[in-house]
């Protein structure tokens, strides 16, 4: 018999866990990390099924709500063998470090507010350390290229298929006997939209008789990609020939390659007024040099530049940051410049210090590239906030607030459709990593396109295949 149960992004969009069940084989398709509204507190909890009794964990890609629990998942139990591409691995490696330091810093602030009011018993320990990342990475690891196969015990075959979502990112394909007859599972992961910047979107694959698809934007559609490429490189261009500095909030892992992508060809074609570019932030750094490693995983594009050897991502002009000191020091810079740094929500990290430091000038800009959620201080500045607090002290929002939604790494309704209409033999489709509402406009979407029936998925709740 074969189930499949959600213990993660059903109905929500973080903390990405599914139970795959074939036979007495158990396989885990990701573990990922609950984050936002308040639901950080879950991943504390134990996992609800036994870690110790998982014979495979597969990493659909490297974002911490895919993979953000592998290390507890390791503490609780874990002793089997973890299947990725090889530039998820090596992603997945600094994401959890990174992440890992994040924790320790919460949890030392913690204490420390907790103490001063003469509570620190209860203050729950970090949910890992780097030690316990560590341990990930000294379990037994197997790597595969897009559509090399991989057998698992009782003849279970695993591959995966470019997802188009980030570098490395992979839908999974599962195929098994079952009463002689061939069958295949798959899982898309997040997927990208066909037109991508600097990957190439997503693999087509043939048949699958069950299929676990994401949700994030199964509602809606997104801007053509040209548009928002024409507008960040208007809005680039003309706040530096006004003399004002540009922000850019960015995420590490994909958004800041795209936005070097794009200041690069900027650059080259004389469209970028003199300045200098600082990429200030060590986690996009380190990012940025592992797309460098593999570029295969890389636009068609971007891999014949790495190999004529040029460096897609660097020039003349940019500066990367690493230490807190040469952070700091660029809040001396008087001249226009560009700044890259993160977080790209403004919830913490060197963001934070430079809009202290620019925000409140009418002549700078500040160009959010990614979804801000409800609740950081990025979607207060874009829902328009006048003044807003910085470590303590009012700044006010004077300089121009310019959104680009068009470089979303999710395919949009259309294009979650567009991916599925070639798949042959549909009999059990299932919604996945989406909110409830957006899930419900989705179905109705496949319903009236491709005929289908879909099942939301909800949490602790098996389907039988
Ligand atoms: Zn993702």
């Amino acid at each position: 018999m074969v189930t499949v149960t959600s213990y993660g992004a059903a109905q929500t969009v973080t903390g990405s866990c599914h139970l795959l069940k074939i036979g007495s084989i158990k396989i885990l398709i990701d573990c990922g990390m609950f984050q936002g509204n308040g639901g950080e507190d879950r991943n504390y909890g134990p996992f609800d099924f036994d870690p110790s009794k998982v014979n495979y964990l597969i990493l659909t890609h490297a974002h911490l709500d895919h993979i953000g629990r592998v290390p507890k998942l390791v503490k609780d139990g874990f002793n089997g063998t973890i299947i990725a591409t090889n530039a998820t691995l090596d992603i997945a490696k600094i994401m959890l470090l990174d992440s890992a330091s994040i924790l320790q810093e919460e949890y030392k602030t913690i204490r420390r507010k907790a103490r001063r009011r003469g509570e620190e018993k209860s203050i729950l320990e970090p949910l890992y350390t780097k030690e316990d990342v560590k341990e990930v990475f000294a379990k037994t690891w197997c790597t595969l290229e897009y559509f090399e196969e991989h057998k698992l015990k009782q003849h279970v075959r695993v591959s995966f298929g470019n997802a188009g979502h980030i570098m490395g990112s992979a839908f999974v394909m599962i195929d098994y006997q079952e009463e002689n007859q061939h069958k295949r599972i798959v899982f898309s992961g997040d997927l990208g939209s066909p037109e991508r910047l600097i990957i190439d979107g997503p693999d087509n694959i043939g048949e699958a008789d069950s299929l676990f698809i994401e949700s994030t934007y199964g509602d809606r559609k997104h801007k053509p990609l040209e548009e928002s490429i024409a507008e960040f490189k208007e809005v680039v261009a003309s706040t530096l020939k006004h003399n004002g500095s540009v922000l850019i909030p960015s995420f590490a892992l994909e958004r800041t390659q795209e936005i070097l992508w794009l200041l690069h060809g900027m650059h080259d074609n004389g469209e970028l007024p003199k300045c200098r570019i600082f990429l200030d932030s060590p986690l996009a750094i380190k990012a940025t040099k592992l797309y460098n490693r593999y570029p295969i995983h890389l636009s068609d594009e971007l891999e014949y530049s790495t190999g004529s050897g040029k460096d897609p991502f660097s020039f003349a002009w940019l500066e990367p940051s690493t230490t807190r000191e040469q952070s700091m020091s660029i809040n001396r810079v008087k001249e226009k410049c560009i700044i890259i740094a993160g977080s790209g929500m403004c919830n913490g990290g060197r963001i934070m210090h430079h809009l202290k430091h620019r925000l409140w000038n009418k002549k700078n800009a500040i160009v959010f590239v990614g979804y801000q959620v409800p609740g950081t201080l990025g979607r207060s500045i874009v829902d328009g906030e006048k003044m807003i607090k910085i470590y303590g002290e009012d700044i006010a929002v004077k300089a121009k607030i310019y959104t680009i939604n068009g470089f979303s790494a999710h395919a949009d309704q259309s294009e979650l459709i567009g991916w599925m209409r070639p798949i042959e033999g549909i009999k059990h489709l299932c919604l996945i990593h989406g909110e409830t509402e957006k899930m419900e406009v989705f179905a109705d979407a496949i319903k009236r396109d491709l005929g289908h029936e879909s099942h939301i998925m909800a949490y602790g709740v098996s389907v039988k295949l």
